[in-house]
């Protein structure tokens, strides 16, 4: 495969892989790609998955043998959607659970989050809180099931690829955290101040605009909750964010969060 610039978070669910990702692009000037936002993008690019339901009533390994199954799949359309974005020498900061050290071949810069089974909880139920998703939450004690064998799987795969795993234990240190996974991406090219960096920006905080909706139509949500959108002042290392719902976003123009 001929892979783009890329720098990869990867790592189990509830490790606050989307978070510290968002704080480092920010910081960094890096195109940010969280593949949960092209979820619903991805659908029709891929054979449909058996259901969330059936793959976790098989239990946890089997559910889990799923996941990275369908993962491999999405990994190969995340390189054609960073490809699209056109970044040249700069490499885009792509993060989520479905990037395993055994597909990270030709990454250099890349880290793993292996959270403690409190933590993964923690974050589900915060999740859960902030959104009404009676399906979500019939299903949190086997999602949970699942998540621990997703985590130790990534510590496995990346002791035998030699790659770094930042493990987050109950009651995180969180600029720790932060800290050990940059230590570990290291320093790379950044989006150039101005135009270039405001347009990627816009092109995220429309992505998460595009995948919220469909979310809310999906499961059929009355309000979205708040999203972090991006200030797109064009500023280097502006790290300020916005929250709000897409149609609040669409109201504001040019998102000057500060
Ligand atoms: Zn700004």
């Amino acid at each position: 495969m001929d892979w783009p610039a890329m720098v990869w978070i990867g790592g189990a669910p509830g490790a606050g892989k989307s978070t510290i990702a968002r704080d480092l692009a920010r910081r960094g000037d890096l195109p940010l790609h969280p593949i949960d936002l092209w979820t619903y993008a991805h659908l029709d690019r891929m054979p449909a998955p058996e259901p969330l339901e059936v793959q976790l009533a098989r239990g946890p390994a089997s559910a889990t043998d799923s996941f990275v199954r369908i993962a491999r799949l999405r990994v190969e359309l995340v390189v054609a959607d960073v490809r699209a974005r056109s970044l040249g020498e700069v490499p885009a900061l792509v993060e989520g659970p479905q990037l395993f050290p055994s597909m990270a071949g030709a990454v250099p810069a890349a880290v793993w989050l292996a959270p403690d089974a409190e933590q993964t909880r923690r974050a589900r139920q915060q999740r859960l809180n902030r959104t009404p998703d009676p399906a979500g939450r019939a299903r949190l004690e086997a999602l949970l099931g699942r998540d621990a064998v997703l985590a130790e799987r990534i510590r496995q795969e990346a002791r035998d690829h030699g790659r770094t795993v930042v493990e987050v234990p109950a009651d995180p240190v969180w600029p720790d955290v932060v800290r050990a996974v940059e230590d570990a991406l290291g320093a790379a090219p950044r989006l150039a101040p101005g135009t270039e960096l405001r347009r990627q920006r816009q092109y995220e905080n429309l992505a998460a605009c595009r995948q919220g909706r469909l979310w809310q139509a999906d499961i059929g949500l009355a309000e979205l909750p708040h999203f972090p959108f991006a200030c797109e002042c064009g500023t280097a290392g502006c790290a300020a964010v916005w929250e709000g719902t897409p149609d609040e976003y669409d109201r504001v123009g040019t998102l000057i969060a500060h």
